[in-house]
């Protein structure tokens, strides 16, 4: 058993518990994180297969999120866009075209005239996200109540624009196709991808949390805590660490708290490189499929895939029936939603679970992180789930013990 005392001790590499340190640091605060996993990130990660950059769990980086500039040098991430919009696939390889017109006008065309609903509901999308730009994320505080459902509904879209656009499209980033997340974060997403663009890092998206931990001190890597307590922490070698604060930056299930979260299933296939697929999200307009969207990764980031072969990324709402012959079943499936691939040359390459992916929105929360004497906690759980929102998470409680510790 040892002894150390240190200025701020912060358990968890995530994003959230980064960012903290790196604020901290920049004020010449001695700060030491504690992380139980081989590497820094915490959910976001990426793994490397045969040559393949898979990102545990589809996600993006969206250009236009304030605190990933903030936390940045984000050139040194030589990412790629997604464009902006998305096919949607109605059935029987029927494809509709839901793009930005300012960002691609060479699509207006068929945006115009292959739109997957009306034109009144292309002009409403129009104008909530103008209406929303300036939506500010404190939408924590006092809506809770009206959900995304709620407001989509009354906004009065079409079946076939909900069943296309909408609910696919926000399903999938909410990991909740019912889309019973407050409406304020759908505005205020919303005007997040309208403005921004969504993209993908060259060595995928665990290059985010590789470039923060650069600058955010000192980090013991496989180093599970066991016990937090008032000013020290007991750790699982037995070890004791003093602390004059402590950052708890745990997701909320390794914090050991009750509530509900969203899980996610991807399924990576690999296929041999082909010319001219789309840069963009393929949502799925089918509600009774499993598959919600899909999308080709290498190609709109080349390094996704080994030279000669391309990577296709699956989101599933639901996991498919534990069958031997489910890689049918997908591909039946997939030849109905984009026909102009061959299936058969796609083989399973992996298949990612996370049961943990998206806590449920806090409720009542007027802070971005939470206080009990002399430790905080802190992580996207307590102001809103997104990568922005573990970030500012991070940075607040950052800037708070600041003004606390008087540097
Ligand atoms: C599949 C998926 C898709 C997503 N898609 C998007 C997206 O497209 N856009 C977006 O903005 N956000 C997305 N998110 C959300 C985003 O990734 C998270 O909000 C964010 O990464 C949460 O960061 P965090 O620091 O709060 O928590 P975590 O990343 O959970 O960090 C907690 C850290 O604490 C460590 N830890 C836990 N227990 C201990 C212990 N006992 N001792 C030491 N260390 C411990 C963990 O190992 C981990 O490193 C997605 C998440 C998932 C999983």
């Amino acid at each position: 058993m040892s002894q150390q005392r240190h200025q701020v001790i912060i358990i968890g590499a995530g994003i959230a518990g980064l960012r903290c340190a790196q604020v901290l640091h920049q004020k010449g605060i001695q700060t030491l994180i504690i992380e139980k996993e081989s590497e820094a990130g915490g959910r976001i990660r990426t793994r490397e297969k045969n040559g393949f950059l898979l990102d545990e769990g589809f996600q993006v980086l969206l250009d236009s999120y304030e605190e990933v500039r903030r936390a940045i040098p984000f050139a040194e991430l030589h990412t790629k866009t997604f464009d902006s919009g998305a096919l949607v696939a109605a059935g029987s390889g029927n494809l509709r075209y839901a793009f930005h017109p300012l960002r691609h006008p060479d699509r207006l065309f068929y945006t115009l005239f292959r739109f997957p609903g009306t034109l009144s509901d292309m002009l409403k999308m129009g104008w909530m996200a103008l209406k929303y730009r300036h939506a500010h994320p404190d939408f924590w505080k006092n809506v809770q109540k009206e959900t995304t459902a709620t407001f989509i509904a009354g906004a009065h879209f079409s079946p076939s624009f909900y069943l296309g656009f909408l609910r696919p499209f926000f399903g999938g980033v909410f990991l909740d196709p019912n889309l019973g997340l407050p409406a304020a974060y759908f505005r205020w997403l919303l005007a997040k991808f309208f403005s921004g663009s969504a993209c993908l890092p060259e060595k995928g998206m665990a290059a985010l949390p590789a470039l923060m931990a650069k600058t955010a001190g000192e980090i013991r890597l496989n180093t599970p805590v066991r016990e937090i307590n008032e000013g020290t922490i007991l750790l699982e070698n037995k070890e004791i660490l003093e602390a004059d604060w402590i950052v708890d930056a745990r997701s909320f299930q390794d914090k050991g708290e009750k509530g509900n979260f969203r899980n996610t299933l991807t399924l990576y296939l690999e296929g041999p490189a082909q010319k001219d697929l789309p840069q963009s999200l393929i949502l799925n307009a089918d509600p009774f499929s499993p598959i919600l969207h899909l999308c080709f990764p290498s190609a709109t980031q080349n390094s996704y895939a080994p030279p000669g072969k391309c990577l296709c990324s699956i989101t599933l709402s639901s996991p498919l029936p534990p069958e031997e012959d489910a890689m049918a079943v997908m591909r039946s499936g997939l030849q109905a939603i984009y026909p102009k691939v061959n299936w058969e040359e796609f083989s399973l390459l992996e298949t990612i679970e996370i049961p943990y992916a998206l806590p449920a929105f806090p409720q009542g929360n007027s802070l971005a992180f939470r206080t009990e004497g002399r430790k905080l906690s802190i992580g996207d759980h307590c102001i809103y789930p997104s990568l922005n929102g573990a970030l500012r998470s991070g940075r607040e409680a950052a800037e708070w013990l600041i003004r606390k510790i008087g540097a």
